[in-house]
């Protein structure tokens, strides 16, 4: 079935009760029944487990209902988590590589990887394909982001798929940026898929949470036996916000994308109007490598950059908007607009991150152009 009839039926296996909606459910301990009386150390497989729920930390109505749908909409074994940071901790424990790849990207990430470092001595090294060529290993992890944070540009997933490949090594990548139906990373022969799903599968920046996708059934029940305790499963509200989410998330990132790249091509268009102002525009339409369109195949990422004259311009520019608020995040259903350097300390400080919602893209346009026209003037 496609993506649109799964976002809305892919759970109904689950049902349990008459209502058309999941209920929320706060419960943590659940009632044992006749069947479910096998000891622990008894039992063959845990599968059980997928079917009914014991205990919260293990699996509940709503995180296994979550799990059916984001196995239909990733196209394998989606395990959930807490938020995106939690799935990658749980991706470095259950591949505990001796060497990571990492480059540009959510600095989060990064700092997972430095307590690995700190605490178990991971070797980390440079995202490039001649370091992987040369250093890595059988068992190790290389980490893409693409389309890459905070610029929405992309990387060539099969490039580095080849390069890990031929060294025995493990290719994860982070595809919060473009999550299906706009890029497919196993057509490019990733291992694992990460995504943040507080950002598009969420969508309207109420909730966290986070999910790996795997193709090997044997490595998904590990991660979800390891994530019983790391701790780290979706809690109850949580999944019922992200199950609620999901139903829509077709239509949302569609219109995302669509308005996104309407909104980057008028600023290209335009870009000599702005003069003294408008410096670079950065997002993957604007990329000519033919990889790029191979890869978002669906459409483009909502989220892109630019970077004003000067320090001063970025501090004023998110107070003249009217439809874009100035808060950090991305993926809601209402736009957003990030001067990087308040919570980023390694970005050029003239970077403004663009994440695009759902609003009227005319809109979006006309705001986003006068609040640059604003800023002309007032230099002037
Ligand atoms: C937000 C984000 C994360 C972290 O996800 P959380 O849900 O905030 O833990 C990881 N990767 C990318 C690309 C993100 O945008």
């Amino acid at each position: 079935m496609s993506l649109s009839t799964e976002l809305v039926h892919a759970d109904d296996k689950h049902n349990r009760v008459t209502d058309i909606v999941s209920p929320i459910n706060v419960a943590t301990t659940f009632r044992y029944e006749e069947v479910d009386l096998i000891p622990w150390n008894e039992r063959e497989d845990f599968s059980v487990l997928e079917k009914k729920p014991i205990y919260s930390r293990l699996a509940h109505p709503n995180s296994l209902r979550v799990e059916s749908v984001l196995s239909k909409v990733l196209e394998g074994e989606a395990v959930v988590y807490a938020n995106g940071l939690a799935a990658y901790f749980a991706m470095l424990t259950y591949y505990n590589p001796k060497r990571l790849f990492i480059g540009e990207g959510y600095h989060g990430c990064r700092s997972i990887a430095d307590i690995h470092t700190r605490n178990w001595n991971l070797e980390q090294h440079k995202l490039e394909i001649d370091e992987i060529l040369q250093h890595a290993g059988k068992g190790d992890v290389v980490h893409i982001e693409t389309p890459v944070n905070p610029y929405g540009t992309s990387f060539d997933i099969k490039a580095f798929a080849d390069a890990t490949h031929s060294k025995g090594a493990i290719l994860v990548i982070d595809s919060t940026f473009a999550p299906p139906p706009l890029q497919n990373p196993w057509d490019f022969g990733v291992d694992v898929i990460l995504h943040s799903a507080t950002k598009y599968f969420g969508g309207h920046s109420d909730l966290l949470a986070g999910v790996l996708a795997v193709k090997d059934k044997e490595v998904a029940s590990k991660l979800r036996t390891d994530r019983i305790y790391l701790g780290t499963n979706i809690a109850n509200l949580e999944a019922f916000l992200l199950l609620r989410s999901l139903r829509t998330f077709e239509m949302r990132i569609q219109t995302q994308s669509e308005n996104a790249t309407k909104l980057v091509s008028y600023l290209i268009e335009h870009k000599s109007d702005f003069e003294g102002v408008l410096e670079g525009v950065f997002h993957s339409s604007l990329q000519t490598e033919p990889f790029v369109k191979e890869q978002l195949k669906g459409g483009y990422g909502p989220v892109f950059a630019v970077t004003l004259n000067s320090k001063e311009q970025c501090r004023k520019f998110p107070q003249l908007l009217t439809c874009f608020q100035h808060a950090t995040s991305l993926g809601g259903v209402e736009s957003l607009v990030e001067w990087r350097a308040l919570t980023d300390p390694y970005i050029i400080p003239t970077l403004i991150r663009v994440s695009v919602g759902v609003e009227n893209v005319d809109d979006l346009i006309k705001d986003f152009a006068n609040a640059l026209k604003t800023l002309q003037g007032a230099k002037n």
